[in-house]
């Protein structure tokens, strides 16, 4: 299949074959035909996909096709989760929509809302935007959605892990109620079917490849090693094959800047991303990784969703997440588009539960190794690490002021006082 056959106009096949792609992707192919036939859309997809063109391109065809000629009220409002996946998702917008006439903005907490404020008076049609600050400035005046035509809501399941379901509620209630509706989701648990349900008006469902086809795809080893061993032998993977753009989950924000430090004193360029940093350093770390100036970059969970790194060859959990679900998310950022990959994982005694869980979701043994020098201690105990074991997907729902990542800049992160550490998540 072509992009010629789905009925896009002459402009956005321009910016189409500017950014170099020949083929729709199985989401595209899907998703694209019933958004331009105006009807609701919910889809399941992850980053990686092509999401991001699956609704944006159908997006800008409707718009551009109805112009509005005076002023431009914002007509169509597409949410994110974290910052991170809004100035991406934006700077999709922008490419796509090169040769059209529309114009375009992305608002997020953590920076100055002036400039923000300042490029949606001067009239934007589409507004990208985390729901923290959008509510911010509608609530100032700054900005209305009474004239949206089509609401995207991307990454929901995160959005509901984020705890922001009441946000996503409000905002509903500034919009008209006939729209067009677009939902994407990688997962379809009870609670996105309910919010499906409220929000979606007699959606066409959308499926792709379920996630543990990625799995199949991706070189998978576990290396065994003593806990205080990690970090010396996380180095000299990395050093001995010269890797170069690897992501390495950790577990808690203070292990990730830890871990960077040792790594930037062994002569390897790397960067900390998590919701304790601005997002001036989140940005900067993530645009030298991905230009090849930052080697490594460590992230934790929360923080490394929606990153747009793709054709990522390495990826390394430092260590593993109690959250089995969550392994899949990390080890599926490599490999992705059809080029090799490969997940390891660092795991000692305490792990063991985790990776037995991680063993029943992705329905494989994963092949262990033992680098000589770096052995596993034989007298250290299996039990559970106790530091942050109490997360848990309901936990991280109900929690709204859990999420750093939310756009009030007041709002503390809360500590997981249960089991006495300072380490904060995300
Ligand atoms: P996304 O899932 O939207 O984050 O997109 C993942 C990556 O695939 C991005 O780097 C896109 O630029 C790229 N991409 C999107 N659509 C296509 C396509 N049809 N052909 C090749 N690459 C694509």
């Amino acid at each position: 299949m072509s992009f010629n056959s789905l009925g896009l106009s002459e402009a956005l096949l321009k910016a189409i074959s500017k950014k170099g792609y020949t083929t729709p992707s199985p989401i595209q192919q899907k998703a694209i035909p019933p958004i331009l036939q105006g009807k609701d859309v919910l889809a399941s997809a992850q980053t990686g996909t092509g999401k991001t063109a699956g609704f944006t391109l159908p997006l800008l065809h409707i718009l551009s096709n109805n112009p509005k000629a005076k002023y431009r009220p914002i007509r169509a409002l597409i949410l994110t989760p974290t910052r991170e996946l809004a100035a991406q998702v934006y700077a999709n917008v922008r490419e796509y929509s090169a040769f059209l006439n529309l114009r375009s903005t992305v608002i997020f907490g953590g920076v100055n809302q002036k400039p923000q404020v300042a490029t949606i008076r001067e009239g934007i049609d589409i507004l990208v935007a985390t729901p923290g600050r959008l509510i911010d400035l509608e609530n100032q005046g700054l900005l209305s959605l009474k004239r949206i035509e089509i609401l995207v809501l991307d990454e929901a399941d995160r959005m509901l892990d984020m705890g922001f379901l009441r946000d996503i509620e409000r905002i509903m209630k500034l919009m008209p109620s006939k729209r067009q509706n677009l939902m994407f989701s990688a997962t379809f648990s009870k609670d996105i079917r309910k919010l499906a349900n409220g929000i979606l008006n007699h959606p066409v469902q959308v499926e792709t490849t379920p996630e543990n086809s990625t799995v199949d795809a991706i070189s998978q080893k576990v290396y065994r090693v003593a806990k205080g061993l990690k970090t010396n032998l996380i180095i000299k993977l990395i050093s001995d094959d010269n890797w170069k753009q690897v992501l390495v989950f950790t577990r808690t924000k203070h292990g990730a800047n830890k871990l960077c430090k040792k790594m930037v004193s062994a002569n390897i360029t790397a960067a900390a991303i998590h919701g304790n940093k601005s997002q001036g350093a989140r940005t900067k770390a993530l645009a030298g990784f991905k230009n090849g100036r930052v080697r490594v970059l460590v992230a934790t969970d929360i923080a490394a969703r929606g990153l747009d790194i793709p054709l990522l060859p390495h990826v390394i959990n430092f260590e593993l997440p109690n959250i089995s679900e969550d392994y899949v998310h990390r080890i599926g950022r490599t490999g992705r588009a059809g080029a090799s990959g490969e997940a390891i994982s660092l795991v000692s005694a305490d792990e063991t539960t985790y990776l037995r869980d991680i063993e029943k979701l992705v329905g494989m043994k994963l092949p262990v190794e033992i680098v000589e020098g770096f052995e596993p201690d034989p007298n250290a105990s299996t039990e559970p690490i106790k530091q942050g074991q109490n997360r848990s997907r309901n936990s991280r729902n109900n929690k709204r002021n859990s999420n750093p990542n939310r756009n009030n800049s007041k709002r503390r992160p809360s500590r997981n006082n249960n089991t006495g550490s300072n380490d904060i998540r995300n």
